[in-house]
């Protein structure tokens, strides 16, 4: 997009301070089922399919997960059979070797410092191996205490798009987004923002013309005076 055009496009849609709670809303009309695709029982396994699904599909971590998790149930049985076993067992998953040392640091640290238990704050979490902010956030927000916002892909290309953020480096666009968007939907707004970008704001082809945001959206391709009508706030 040419630059005045898109300062043109964001003078149309207005101020996103204006925009963010109608964008909450509209989406939540538009996606009611929005939510983690990772299956998991407890807080061990949503911490070791976040974990696992670095560069993956959450559909392939399920697959890996639901018999990975009736042979280990706690984290002494991660710990409990040799590396190759593990490697073997979370192989399908990819970079199996990174995230079989990841998933015993973390296991061998749960037991000397946290009493076998995963931790509930942040800074706990981050100390953890292999655990970086993205699946930290993830692991708080599951539990309803979120402390940020979860940025992935498509968080960012959909901020991007619908002029919530300027930036580009995940953590620069949380903080954006920890500013804008009021803290009763930090838990549901990446899970939106990620059902959108897969089923309307695709990253190729985005379907602006059967989108529910096309009127608050600088990025928009549907011309101005030929928005269709839609329901919701
Ligand atoms: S209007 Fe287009 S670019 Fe904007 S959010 Fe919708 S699909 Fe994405």
């Amino acid at each position: 997009m040419a630059r005045s055009y898109v300062g043109e496009a964001r003078r149309r849609v207005g101020p996103k301070r204006e925009r963010i709670v109608p964008i909450v809303e509209r989406l939540l009309a538009e996606h009611p089922e929005a939510t983690i695709a990772l299956r998991f029982r407890n807080d061990l396994e949503l911490l070791v399919s976040v974990m696992l699904s670095a560069q993956t599909t959450d559909v392939n971590v399920n697959r890996v997960t639901e018999r990975l998790f009736e042979k280990y149930r706690t984290p002494q049985d991660y710990l409990a059979v040799p590396v190759e076993e593990l490697e073997n067992d979370i192989r399908a998953t990819g970079f199996f070797r990174q995230k079989t040392r990841a998933l015993r640091g973390t296991m061998a640290m749960l037991l000397k410092e946290f009493n076998g238990k995963v931790p509930g704050r942040m800074d706990e979490l981050l100390r953890l191996p292999g655990v970086a902010r993205k699946t930290a956030n993830v692991v708080v927000s599951e539990r309803g205490e979120a402390q940020g916002i979860v940025v992935d892909t498509h968080v960012r290309r959909l901020s991007q798009r619908l002029g919530l953020t300027r930036r580009d480096d995940p953590v620069k666009i949380e903080r954006d987004l920890m500013k804008l968007v009021p803290r009763r939907y930090w838990n549901v707004f990446p899970h939106l923002l990620i059902w959108h970008g897969r089923r309307v704001c695709l990253a190729r082809t985005p379907r602006c013309e059967g989108c529910v945001l096309n009127d608050l959206c600088p990025a928009s391709r549907v011309e101005v005076g030929t928005v269709p009508s839609h329901s919701g706030p």
